[in-house]
């Protein structure tokens, strides 16, 4: 956790999301906090075979860093390593599905804005796919709750259009409008899909009832291939979008 020491250092725990090697030997990291959100820092003679700081510093791994203030970025001083989550280097299911979890990180948050639920998210979903539960299964839940701590989550349960309670048939999921459609209103967005009734259980599930229960739903590999796409397409959109503004749409539709 973040504890200030003195005015230029100050220590946090860290998931290194990204790395990109500058000057000689340094490296700059793009690293997820509890309590400062994402922070780009920058790792001295990190490429240095006898670094002290590089071992510790891969990606996925949970650390424990010191830091310094700098002008522009802040200096790695002192790091730790408190989980190196070796699966996720080894298995390239769990490695694929940790990438894509850090770049939904990347790109959907902003730099320094707090956010301790999404940080515990994170390390408890990289230590999940570390365990070996199923990679499919965890991403999902990832996403689906990332979009709700975000203020992004898709409305599953109300007709986006005329908010009567949708019922089970297949409804369009519209990511122009933030959730499902039910079939009169299908056609105010010409891009939306229909989403299968199992594929909108499975969602439902995982937002009611989290990791567990949607875990002992069956899938088979459309099922997981739609999901995928659907969830897949929403993020895109997103990601796309001005974030910023969109959220404070989505804020006012929702009546919140
Ligand atoms: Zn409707």
């Amino acid at each position: 956790m973040s504890v200030p020491l003195n005015e230029r250092l100050y220590r946090t725990e860290a998931v290194v999301l990204s790395r990109m090697d500058y000057g000689e030997a340094d490296r700059i990291l793009t690293v997820y906090t509890p309590h400062r959100g994402k922070l780009r820092v920058i790792a001295k003679g990190v490429r240095r075979p006898n670094s002290r700081l590089g071992p510790h510093l891969e990606y996925f791994t949970r650390c424990q860093l010191m830091l310094a203030r700098g002008r522009e970025l802040d200096t790695v001083t002192g790091a730790e390593t408190l989980d190196y989550h070796r699966r996720l280097r080894t298995d390239l299911d769990a490695y694929g599905h940790a990438s894509h979890m850090v770049e939904l990180l990347l790109r959907l948050t902003e730099d320094r804005e707090e956010n301790e639920a999404a940080y515990s998210l994170l390390t408890a979903s990289l230590r999940l796919l570390d365990d070996g539960v199923d990679a499919f299964a965890v991403t999902r839940h990832f996403e689906l709750a990332l979009l709700g701590l975000l203020g992004y989550k898709p409305e599953l349960y109300r007709c986006v259009a005329c908010t009567e309670d949708l019922t089970a048939v297949p409804n369009a999921l519209s990511n122009r409008q933030g959730g499902l459609l039910c079939p009169l209103c299908r056609g105010t967005d010409g891009s939306s899909f229909p989403l299968s009734v199992n594929a909108q259980k499975y969602l439902r599930t995982l937002d009611r009832h989290g990791l567990g229960a949607a875990a002992k739903l069956r899938l088979d590999a459309d099922l997981r291939n739609e999901l995928e796409g659907a969830v897949g397409g929403y993020l895109r959109h997103l990601a796309e979008r001005d974030l910023v503004s969109l959220k404070v749409w989505h804020s006012l539709a929702q009546g919140g």
